[in-house]
């Protein structure tokens, strides 16, 4: 993050939410990235997106880090750094026996195509979806059509996020796609749930690792369904011992 005032309150507010900022640097070379978000009274929102100091984060950067990606149970990865960078701290995970959890936001038409052989779970949303492979998602079966698409790509397992529909998972071990449906809730702001049920897979994966693939995935859509129903990315409910119990 930049040596600014958005820097400072995005590590205040990891701090104030328990989460390390060990590997967490300010930079004066450049701002904070930012997103101007729009949301639309069904709740939907346009993004625009304007990076910042998240694209300095370097091969360096990772090195220092290693030690402690090479010990974790799982990594997430996505788009938000540069591309190239995203996808060495996969190779360096992967190479521990990491598992690997790629989200490829914002969705980059010409991604490498190691991404899809790195990647354990590969999990997108419509929008990427269809930059990526050229069909448009509007429904769960076109979603099959995708994952079996990027299995051939290379992935161990892929989910297509479908907003209230939910999600679809297939994977080369159960090669018959799942579709995992979502609970009906009145959504007032979509943003951030992509990146509530990537964060809540990763926790369940992590945690939880004898869960089945189904069950995590449908305890991260009740994680991603919660985070809807408040306006903002950050949950409605600020701790743990405030979510429903049963997402334990
Ligand atoms: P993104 O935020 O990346 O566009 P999606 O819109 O596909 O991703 O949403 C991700 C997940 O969030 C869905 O798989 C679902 O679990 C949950 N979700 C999103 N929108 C709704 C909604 N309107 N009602 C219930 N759950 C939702």
């Amino acid at each position: 993050v930049g040596k600014d005032s958005f820097g400072n309150d995005y590590v205040d507010n990891l701090k104030k939410n328990g989460i390390s900022t060990a590997f967490v640097g300010q930079t004066a070379d450049a701002a904070t990235g930012t997103a101007s978000i729009i949301v639309n009274s069904e709740g939907q929102n346009v993004i625009v997106i304007v990076p910042g100091a998240n694209l300095l984060l370097s091969f360096e950067d990772l090195k220092r880090a290693s030690d402690v990606i090479c010990k974790a149970k799982v990594i997430v990865c996505q788009l938000e750094i540069t591309p190239a960078v995203s996808l060495e701290a996969l190779k360096m995970a992967r190479a521990s026996g990491v598992k690997t959890l790629f989200n490829p936001a914002p969705a980059l038409a010409d991604l490498d195509p190691q991404f899809y052989t790195y990647s354990d779970i590969f999990c997108c949303n419509e929008t990427e979806a269809e930059i990526l492979t050229g069909i448009p998602v509007g429904n769960p079966e076109d979603a099959e059509k995708v994952g079996r698409m990027l299995l051939e790509r290379g992935c161990k397992l892929v989910i297509v996020t479908l907003g209230a529909e939910g999600c679809m998972m297939i994977s080369g071990d159960e090669p018959i796609p799942k579709h995992v449906p979502a609970g009906k809730v009145r959504a007032v702001d979509t943003t951030g749930a992509g990146d509530s049920f990537v964060g809540a897979l990763a926790f369940y994966l992590a945690y939880y690792p004898k869960l089945s693939m189904e069950e995590m995935i449908r305890k991260s859509n009740c994680v991603a369904s919660v985070s809807v129903q408040a306006p903002g990315t950050q949950s409605s409910y600020p701790y743990r011992k405030d979510l429903p119990q049963d997402l334990f």
